[in-house]
This record gives structure tokens, C-alpha cells and sequence, in this order.
């Protein structure tokens, strides 16, 4: 802020800004909260695991509605205080049901928020090889070693799509590695999907490994956040789902996140979970939503092909592959 440069660029912060450097607010989220505003809601508590209608919506963007895990009822999303609360309330859920292992292993690097909230959760935290520095890309080869090392049972932190902060994702035949191995390995999935649209413009590309597992049988743990993807970022409004055995269970796991969650923050906010339901439930918004979500991710795609271009017409002769290849909003540039 103290700095006076016309062309000064905060390249710390994961916020998505326009041409002018500013925050973006989406169309969609405009025309949302005036429907809202419309109709002169009342300010009640929502209740301990939020609006109903965001949380269903919430889930099938992530799972696909047509997913069998919805149809037969065997999972339970909550509304949470953006993917950060989500993690929060999931790892806290760990720490006081996951009674076999209290080890969570993280890719090296992650984002560094994840060591704090599984730590202070009560959770031990160690790592598995994920960023290689020679090609700038994704080591599975790494990955499968430590991961076939890593004590059964124990949890594990996938990134759904554009990893924070390395921007290098799994090719689909390497989420399929991924997959068999920590099924053999018999680990706890916990997904922290923060970017579903926001890396390839598709939402259902985007939830492609989340979807994948749970068709190979894992039963996982979600968290997503609609921080980026809806430019929601301070509104705070995120899930949680944990996919049980059956509807049974689920409602079992339902109980117990109520039971956790209520002497936290009792109940999530309703602004944010309004505005976020409202798109997601009106199909006009939705469709509009989609094409701007795509707008956002295109856009960072193209700055990454001219950065690349830019690079070689000042007359740099390296391979800059890596900066394409990579996706969303980080970039691990190799300088
Ligand atoms: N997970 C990852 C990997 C992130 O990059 C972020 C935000 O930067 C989050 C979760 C959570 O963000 P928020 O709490 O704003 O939804």
C-alpha cells in the first residue's frame, strides 16, 4: 500500500482482478443478490449446517447430479465458512472420529494454510513428493514412491484441479496411478477443491478426479469453496461433504458435524450461501455463471501463452512450456 508506483502488481494475493488491477465482480452475483434484495428476506439463523438449497446444489456441482452417491443418499454436505472453514470443520471431524491414524500428508509444496488448520485441529502433519524442480511439473513417479511408503489409514490431501501454489496438476492417467495406489494403500481421501471452474473453464473437467475416485470405490472427503469461481471471496461461502457407506451412516455423520460445528460458529452465514444458491438454482444465472467462470479462466490462460511469447520476443531462448502447461491462478514460473 506505502508503495507509489503507477505499475506496482500484488502477486502475493490469490484474488482474481480485471484489466485495472481490480477486484471482479461477477454479472451473475449482481443480478443474484438484487433478486434477493427484492424479496426482503428475513435475517433468521440458518441452521448449524446452513441453507439446504446451496448446500444440495453445492453438492452436485462438485459430484455431478446424476452421481449414484447423491441418488442413494449416502453423503452429507454442510455449508461451511469457505473452503477454509471447510477444511477446519473436516479435520477437526478427523481428529475426534478418525481414531486410527492421526497422520495427514500434504503434497510438497501445498497451500500454506493447510499445515496450520490440520495442525491446530489436533492432526500430524507429514508430506509426500509432488512438485518436481528440474521439469517444473508434477513428480509421480515421487508421489507413488512416498505414497506407497505411507502408513494405511492414514488421510491424504488431494488438490482437486490447480494446485496451489505450484499451478501443476495430475494428467488424468496419472489421477488413475494416484487412485489404485492409495486405494491399495487403503487411505482417507480428503479433496480441497478451491478452484472447480476456475482452472480449465469447465466445471466438470475440473471435478474430474473427485468424480474418478469416487467411482473406484473411495468414500472421500470434500471441501469447496466459491471464493474464486463466484468471486465471493469475502461473502465466506463453502462446503463440506463426507461420502459415507450408506444413508445410514450419513445421517450418523450429520449428527456429529452439528454436534461439532454448533459450539464453533454455531450457525454459517446467510448472505453469501444466498447469493451462491440463487445462482446455482436458477438456471438463467447458472448458464450465465458457467460462461463467466470460463470468461475468468480463459483469460488467465491466454496471460500465460503471452507471458510466454512475451518472454521469447525479448529474446529468451529457454523451453517456457511449463508456464502453459500449468493451470489456474499460480504459477511456479522456474525464474
Ligand atoms: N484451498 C486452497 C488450495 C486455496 O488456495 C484456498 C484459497 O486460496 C482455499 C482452500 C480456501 O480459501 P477460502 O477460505 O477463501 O475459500
Amino acid at each position: 500500500k506505502r508503495d507509489t508506483n503507477p505499475k506496482k502488481m500484488n502477486l502475493g494475493v490469490g484474488a482474481y482482478r480485471d484489466d485495472q488491477g481490480k477486484p471482479f465482480v461477477l454479472n451473475c452475483v449482481r443480478k443474484a443478490e438484487a433478486q434477493i434484495a427484492a424479496k426482503k428476506l428475513d435475517k433468521e439463523y440458518l441452521p448449524i449446517v446452513g441453507l439446504a438449497d446451496f448446500s444440495k446444489a453445492c453438492a452436485q456441482l462438485a459430484l455431478g447430479p446424476d452421481n449414484e452417491v447423491l441418488k442413494s443418499g449416502r453423503s452429507i454436505t454442510v455449508q461451511t465458512i469457505s473452503g477454509t472453514g471447510s477444511l477446519r470443520v473436516g479435520a477437526n471431524f478427523l481428529a475426534r472420529f478418525h481414531n486410527v491414524s492421526r497422520d495427514v500428508y500434504l503434497p510438497k509444496p501445498s497451500w500454506g494454510n493447510h499445515t496450520p488448520i490440520f495442525r491446530d485441529a489436533g492432526m500430524q502433519l507429514k508430506a509426500y513428493t509432488y512438485y518436481d524442480p528440474k521439469t517444473i511439473g508434477f513428480d509421480l513417479k515421487g508421489a507413488l514412491d512416498d505414497i506407497s511408503k505411507t502408513p494405511e489409514k492414514s488421510v491424504i490431501v488431494l488438490h482437486a484441479c490447480a494446485h496451489n501454489p505450484t499451478g501443476v496438476d495430475p494428467r488424468p492417467e496419472q489421477w488413475k496411478e494416484m487412485a489404485a495406489l492409495i486405494k491399495k494403500r487403503n487411505l482417507l481421501v480428503f479433496f480441497d477443491m478451491a478452484y472447480q471452474g476456475f482452472a480449465s473453464g469447465d466445471i466438470d473437467r475440473d471435478a474430474w478426479a473427485v468424480r474418478y475416485f469416487i467411482e473406484q470405490g473411495h468414500n472421500i472427503l470434500l471441501s469447496q469453496s466459491f471464493a474464486k469461481n463466484m468471486g465471493l471471496y469475502g461473502e465466506r461461502v463453502g462446503g463440506f461433504t463426507v461420502v459415507c457407506k450408506d444413508a445410514e451412516e450419513a445421517k450418523r455423520v450429520e449428527s456429529q458435524l452439528k454436534i461439532l460445528i454448533r459450539p464453533i460458529y454455531s450457525n454459517p452465514p446467510m448472505n453469501g450461501a444466498r447469493i451462491a444458491s440463487t445462482i446455482l438454482n436458477t438456471p438463467e444465472l447458472y448458464k450465465e455463471w458457467l460462461e463467466e467462470v470460463k470468461g475468468m479462466a480463459t483469460r488467465i490462460i491466454r496471460m500465460r501463452e503471452m507471458l510466454v511469447s512475451n518472454l521469447k520476443k525479448e529474446g529468451s531462448t529457454q523451453d517456457w512450456q511449463h508456464v502453459t502447461d500449468q493451470i489456474g491462478m499460480f504459477c511456479f514460473t522456474g525464474l
